[in-house]
């Protein structure tokens, strides 16, 4: 398929999954990991120390900006105005730039989180105006569809990506696509996915009853 194995990262989600585990899998060479909700990253991240990249992929309330600004290096979920302003404040208010990815909902029909295709380009021009954000790509979470049904939802946001970066609406160096799972990540690869996030294929099975399409409110 033509990718440098190099341009694609794997983000081992890790919501539900234990400390101890986590340790296995950074003994084993994984360094980055991604999680849905706060109270439950907040002693993980602590507890592993300070060499390890942390995503935060869930939904965000702008209330909890300021938590997740404090221990995060990519959010992943940033759909609206008012959340990025809440991102912006926090990151001012410690002297960082927060690096972030748009999450786009790429099918109509969905109501999960993200923003309709139409109104990326306002969001972008708007967060291009805020000095503590740093827009590095795109995120999508397809509907539940089998692999080769959620191929276009990934191709449409690798022509969204490269379309606002040719507009100069999206920096030229924003160039990440978080998109594909364990259902779903070779499809993903192969529409140009530099991130992916896997949890079921690495960790097993999620207890019962924590659905990883419904995060936290
Ligand atoms: C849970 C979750 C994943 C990982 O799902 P798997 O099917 O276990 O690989 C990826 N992205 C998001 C946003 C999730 O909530």
């Amino acid at each position: 398929m033509g990718r440098d194995p190099e341009s694609v990262q794997l983000v081992a989600v890790s919501k539900t999954v234990p400390v101890e585990r986590l340790r296995e899998a950074v003994a084993a060479g994984q360094r980055q990991f991604g999680e849905n909700y706060l109270q439950e990253a907040q002693p993980k991240i602590v507890a592993l120390g300070p060499d390890l990249r942390w995503h935060f992929i869930g939904h965000l309330q702008s209330k909890k900006a300021k938590a997740v600004v404090e221990l995060f290096h990519l959010i992943h979920s940033v759909d609206r105005l008012r959340l990025a302003q809440a991102l912006e404040a926090a990151a001012a208010r410690r002297g960082k730039i927060q690096d972030i990815l748009i999450q786009v909902m790429m099918s109509p029909e969905d109501t999960k989180s993200g923003a309709p295709p139409a109104e990326v380009p306002t969001l972008l021009k708007e967060i291009a105006q805020m000095s503590h954000l740093r827009v590095r790509g795109l995120m999508t979470m397809p509907p539940w569809l089998p692999p080769e049904e959620v191929r276009p939802y990934f191709r449409a946001l690798r022509e969204l990506r490269d379309q606002l970066r040719a507009q100069g609406v999206l920096p030229a160096d924003a160039v990440e696509l978080s998109m594909g799972m364990t259902a779903d990540f070779e499809v993903a690869v192969q529409e140009g996915a530099t991130l992916i996030r896997v949890g079921t294929a690495i960790f097993g099975a999620r207890p019962q009853g924590v659905k990883p399409l419904k995060p936290e409110d």
